[in-house]
């Protein structure tokens, strides 16, 4: 595995392919130089293309050095790593880097350069002309919600931690990488700039479809951020690896019984839209407060439990098009097609 022939042929084939490419993770074993056992051991899985991909599990399981495999930060002992169907362990490292972005917890922004040169680095690595690069770092500050005209020419240091964390993720899309690895991103800020980093980023993705996979300890950042979720154990093994509404509805053992912790059926709630439940004929006798049908049903018990009403409205566009009742709300989370009613 030591062999690190470049091969540009594949590294065009990675920079061609903004939107997402697959990732594959083939029997890879990490195992660190004087430590008895593996850190990772016998790690296998596909990333779909476009899909984001939460890994969770306690600290020193693994998450970061499986991560850091795919950017080749750490070398895998034994496996192989595929991206788009290249091997990345026949590239050149710091080429394969500069075509997938990375964004860590402690930000790392170079102290002594503006905010535009941060964004800067790679396109420059890569040799695009300034007129590209300066049009390129205004598209970005704009896209992470940061006026370029305040901020470009300021230093880190002159940004909020939640900015400075913006500035990152900025940084980490400047090349229009089709992969990102993000490790604990988000970690270090407070909570309520953490849900808006995380509502942002959700909105951003939506838009970008890149292929990520995201570190965190944090398994309701898991539910709310990941098309699926890989529940890790000690080595990295896989606990499971599924969808957030099916690891929450039938979690494969105890160990991933005790990340989803208290109040599955409420975090449930929260992934399934008002949309999906049985929807029952307008009520004119119901109070005023009514749900919109791409709410989530957490939010319809939340006006239910509040109202104290036996039901509340539920709207399309600002009309109301039907009501919601806690029955209804009960039977979505027993699931599928039974929830939908006739
Ligand atoms: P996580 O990201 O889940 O916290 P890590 O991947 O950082 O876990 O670490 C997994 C295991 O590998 C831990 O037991 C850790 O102590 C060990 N480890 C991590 N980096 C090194 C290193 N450079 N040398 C030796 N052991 C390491």
């Amino acid at each position: 595995m030591s062999d690190t022939t470049t091969n540009t042929g594949v590294l065009s084939s990675l920079a061609a392919q903004p939107g997402g490419v697959d990732i594959v993770l083939d029997h890879v074993t990490k195992r660190y130089p004087g430590q008895d056992t593996a850190a990772v051991e016998d790690f296998s899985m596909r990333v779909e293309p476009g899909e984001l991909v939460m890994f969770v599990g306690p600290s020193g399981c693994g998450k970061t050095t499986t991560m850091k495999m795919i950017n080749r930060i750490i070398e895998p002992t034994s496996g192989s790593i595929r991206i788009n169907g290249d091997d990345i362990l026949s590239l050149d490292g710091n080429e394969l880097r500069r075509h997938i972005g990375y964004v860590i917890q402690q930000i790392g922004l170079f102290p002594h350069v503006t905010i535009a040169e941060n964004i800067a680095i790679v396109p420059r690595l890569l040799g695009w002309s300034k007129a590209r690069v300066a049009e390129r770092v205004d598209e970005l500050l704009r896209t992470v919600q940061l006026d370029p005209g305040v901020f470009a020419n300021r230093f880190p240091r002159q940004l909020s931690g939640g900015q400075q964390q913006r500035v990152g993720v900025a940084r980490a899309l400047a090349a229009d990488p089709p992969v990102m690895l993000m490790d604990e991103p988000f970690g270090a800020t407070d909570p309520i700039t953490r849900e808006k980093l995380q509502a942002e980023f959700l909105r951003l993705q939506a838009d970008i479809g890149k292929t990520i996979i995201f570190v965190t300890h944090d398994f309701e950042e898991a539910i709310r951020l990941g098309d699926r979720i890989a529940v890790l154990g000690e080595r990295s093994r896989i606990e499971q690896f599924d969808t957030p509404a099916r690891i929450l509805a039938a979690p494969a053992n105890d160990y991933v019984r005790s990340f989803i912790g208290e109040g599955a059926a409420l975090k449930r709630l929260a992934l399934i839209p008002v949309s999906d439940a049985r929807i029952g004929a307008a009520d004119a006798g119901a109070p005023p407060t009514t749900i919109d049908e791409a709410a989530s049903l957490r939010e319809a018990l939340d006006a239910l439990v509040l109202t104290g009403a036996p039901r509340v409205n539920v709207t399309r566009a600002g009309s109301i098009v039907g009501s919601i009742d806690h029955a209804a709300v009960s039977a979505a989370l027993a699931g599928g097609s039974d929830a939908q009613g006739a």
